[in-house]
């Protein structure tokens, strides 16, 4: 069965790429009724933190790609990679290299000077045993992997097609360092092959480190996963996407007010298509996702479209599980929600004007608190120095009613149209400014109910006064 990873490592938040990359190899496993296994690759003890585990975590969480097995931690598997080192060492497919970083250094510049590819020259690969025996088991040494000599490393890249990579120009990797500790192409070696894993999405960045991973994969007699190189996302102006571009992190787009639904969307069609469809379901991503369908170019990010495809699960999400990630920007913007309607009516009547769930939490402001003052220019136009008849009729009316219904409200403001024969603006209005200190609501009936009976009609005196 397929079994896939997403293996970051934990020195910053969760960004897009990483967001997208995790996606991919998620959707492999799901698609095909695998497991997903999250691994965080934290060997660069310096470069690792706490907090970009958690911000990780949260970033997976809140976009719901839910894992089977993990989070694993490198750091905890020392000896389990320590244990495999020495049973190389054994077999003889690695050898501790004592070479001096002085003789590396010299070397590296003698290739340089003669146009050579920098690479080991193998010196310490085939010494004889008596070398290493008494007094220089105290010099420090690495420990390399006896790369192959001669022939190739070929790979069906699901992304790129068929890559080869010739032996003679790999070096042979240092998989442990002086200090024991195991080096990251071993590390990930040992990984993906005690956790199963069949299948490799990554980024394009790890095109080079593939065929050394596959080559020590070999010398174990581990099986060789398949393997999917994703390509970079860039920013719309053509550069290799980064902070600059605006909203990177994962948890960014949360605070913007975005859907994980819409960012999932996005970000599955940045790099994948299905014909011409948009808009996919999680549904329709699992049934229709090939790795093979993957765009070989880099994509463009366009903050329009996820604007686009934000505003349009807004709308056609169920209303209470919108309402789930509402509450969220209402915390965020000390909305107390203790007196007003259900944060679900407030989706369904404020879900057509909103681009996102922070807006949207902004403009429903009123429905839970006064405001202190009214819009300057709406109130000049509809409110001071006008004729206040409408408002007064309308005030009326509405006091008159004898249940607060949608429909009653709508009635009451009609009827108060009809009798000072006006049109429906010259009422709706002064009214909608009176209760919203604004010009901008949905329909002024599904607005005054939200408000509630009691706190309309006293906004509607004050605007009186
Ligand atoms: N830890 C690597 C990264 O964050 C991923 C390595 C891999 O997927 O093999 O770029």
């Amino acid at each position: 069965t397929t079994k896939t990873r997403f293996a970051p490592s934990p020195t910053g938040f969760l960004h897009v790429g990483g967001a997208r990359t995790a996606l991919y190899s998620w959707l492999q496993a799901r698609a095909n009724n695998g497991e997903f296994v999250l691994r965080i690759e934290d060997t660069d003890i310096e470069r690792s933190t706490q907090a970009a585990c958690d911000a990780i975590l949260e970033g997976m969480n809140w976009l719901g790609l839910t894992w089977d097995e993990g989070p694993y931690y490198q750091t905890k598997r020392f000896d389990r990679y320590n244990e495999i080192i020495a049973q190389m060492l054994a077999k003889g497919t690695a050898y501790k290299c004592y070479c001096s970083r002085e003789r590396i250094d010299a070397l590296r510049e003698a290739q340089a000077a003669n146009g050579e590819a920098q690479k080991y020259d193998g010196c310490c690969r085939d010494l004889p045993a008596r070398v290493l025996s008494a007094g220089e088991h105290d010099e420090p040494f690495v420990v390399r992997f006896k790369n192959p000599i001669g022939g190739s490393v070929v790979f069906d890249d699901h992304v790129r097609g068929r890559i080869e990579f010739s032996n003679d120009a790999l070096d042979d990797l240092i998989i442990a360092r002086t200090d024991g500790v195991p080096t990251y192409n071993f590390c990930v070696v040992v990984d993906d092959w005690d956790m199963g894993i069949t299948c490799v999405v990554r980024g394009e960045d790890h095109i080079n480190n593939t065929p050394r991973q596959i080559n020590i994969l070999k010398a174990l007699g581990a099986p060789i996963p398949e393997y999917a190189h994703v390509s970079m996302i860039l920013g719309d102006d053509g550069a290799k996407l980064s902070k600059r571009h605006g909203a990177v992190s994962v948890m960014q787009y949360r605070d913007d007010g975005y859907l994980p639904e819409a960012l999932l969307n996005y970000l599955v069609r940045l790099g994948w298509s299905h014909g011409d469809q948009e808009i996919f379901s999680l549904e329709e991503m699992k049934q229709y996702f090939k790795l093979g369908d993957i765009n070989k170019a880099a994509s463009a990010f366009n903050t329009d479209k996820l604007v686009w495809l934000n505003q349009h699960y807004i709308k056609s999400l169920a209303p209470e599980y919108v309402a789930t990630h509402l509450q969220w920007h209402m915390d965020d913007q000390k909305i107390d929600l203790s007196n007003g309607p259900a944060l679900a009516e407030v989706v369904t009547a404020l879900a057509e004007r909103a681009k996102t769930l922070k807006e949207l939490a902004a403009s429903s402001r009123y429905f839970y608190e006064d405001f202190a003052e009214f819009d300057e220019a709406q109130a000049k136009k509809h409110l001071r120095g006008v004729a206040l008849e409408p408002l007064q009729l309308v005030q009326q009316k509405l006091a008159a009613l004898t249940e607060w219904t949608v429909e009653a409200i709508h009635q009451a403001i009609e009827d108060t149209a009809t009798e000072l024969d006006v049109g429906m603006g010259k009422v709706g209005m002064p009214l909608r400014v009176a209760v919203t200190g604004a010009g901008q609501s949905p329909g002024l009936d599904i607005t005054l109910f939200l408000i509630g009976r009691s706190r309309s009609e006293q906004r509607i005196s004050k605007a009186i006064e």
